[in-house]
């Protein structure tokens, strides 16, 4: 068969896209009050899941046409859907970057599994130290296992290990410095994101938002923190500072305060197969259709092409003309 010819997927604002993020599932384990309710939150029925055939096919058409060079996968929670390193194995062999986003409190059972099949990166989402908080936060008395799942990713050899912690107002700003240590410590890096507008209660408001700038003010007072220079940074959303001692990076996700849109190079797939050029985009491309309808690598690739030429300068959150996304963060894809 002759080789495809690769073109860049750039949009109407000259921004090319190379990074996938794939929804393995809605469904978790976790109920994080940030992001779903406790009770009651509606699961997709199995079948309207992509197949991780159909997910690899569509990996595939943006890897081979578009050049996309970085899949992360994530949720829900990832790991809740059975034989996830089949899809791993299946992604890994398309030659890119493959990271998982995961609440951690499954990786002492998956971790060796996950680097075995490929499997480069990972990022586990912790927001306490504080078993009584962790339990309060996530609805679940798990923060023992998370932290053992996070050492078994750095046993399992998954490089870089990362930390990702949604700072809220009230709720564990108070943990920034106790993070930021905790991070040092175990030679991992902590990426503080900004609280957004993506909770299923809709309880989210700017006041609970602790912000970049306060953030990395409160960790440097206890240990002094300077920027790492913009173009280390390149497209990836996480601003970074580093320690003064040479004590290691920290990042922060100012999705909030300064969001990253100039630059943003993703698209999102979610578990049910529609593409998403934004996070908080309010059109979807029903992909699953095309797929199952039968349509050619061509076709699937020019409906790509479409729905990413039509995107966006940005979100607009912070301004009235915001709309909230009819879909919360963990049916999205986060
Ligand atoms: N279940 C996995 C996890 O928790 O890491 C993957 C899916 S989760 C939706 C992906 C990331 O989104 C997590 O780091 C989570 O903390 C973050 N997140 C969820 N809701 C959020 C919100 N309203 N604002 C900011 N980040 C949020
Ligand atoms: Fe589940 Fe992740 Fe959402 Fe928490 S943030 S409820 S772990 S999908």
């Amino acid at each position: 068969m002759a080789a495809v010819e690769r073109t860049p997927l750039v949009d109407g604002f000259g921004r090319a896209h190379r990074d996938l993020r794939i929804s393995v599932t809605d469904r978790c384990n976790f109920r994080c009050t940030y992001c779903m309710p406790a009770e009651g939150m509606p699961w997709l029925p199995r079948e309207d899941l992509l197949t991780y055939e159909e997910l690899a096919r569509v990996a595939r058409v943006c890897v081979e046409r578009f050049g996309f060079d970085g899949i992360r996968l994530t949720g829900g929670e990832p790991t809740v859907r059975a034989h996830l390193p089949v899809l791993i194995e299946k992604l890994a062999a398309l030659g890119v970057d493959l990271a998982l986003t995961t609440n951690g409190a499954t990786l002492r059972l998956l971790a060796h599994d996950l680097a075995a099949a490929g499997l480069r990166r990972i990022n586990v989402s912790l927001d306490s130290l504080r078993a009584d908080r962790f339990a309060a936060i996530t609805k679940r008395d798990e923060l023992g296992r998370v932290l053992d799942g996070v050492d078994a990713a750095l046993e399992a050899g998954l490089d870089p290990v990362k930390l990702n912690v949604v700072v809220m107002r009230g709720v564990n700003d108070d943990e920034l410095v106790d993070f930021a240590a905790f991070g040092r410590d175990k030679g991992v890096e902590v990426r503080f994101i900004e609280f957004m507008p993506l909770d299923a209660q809709q309880a989210w408001t700017n006041d609970q938002v602790v912000t970049q700038d306060e953030i990395v003010e409160r960790i440097s007072a206890a240990m002094p923190l300077e920027p790492v220079p913009e173009s280390v940074r390149g497209s990836a959303p996480a601003a970074r500072w580093r320690y003064l001692d040479g004590g290691g990076e920290i990042g922060v996700i100012p999705s909030v305060t300064h969001p990253f849109c100039e630059s943003c190079d993703r698209v999102r797939l979610t578990a049910e197969g529609s593409l998403r050029h934004c996070l908080f985009a309010t059109r979807e491309l029903d992909l699953r259709a095309l797929l199952r309808g039968g349509a050619s690598d061509d076709e699937v690739a020019d409906a790509i092409a479409r729905e990413v030429g039509a995107k966006w300068a940005g979100h607009q959150i912070n301004q009235v003309q915001f709309i909230r996304p009819a879909r919360s963060m963990s049916q999205i894809g986060g």
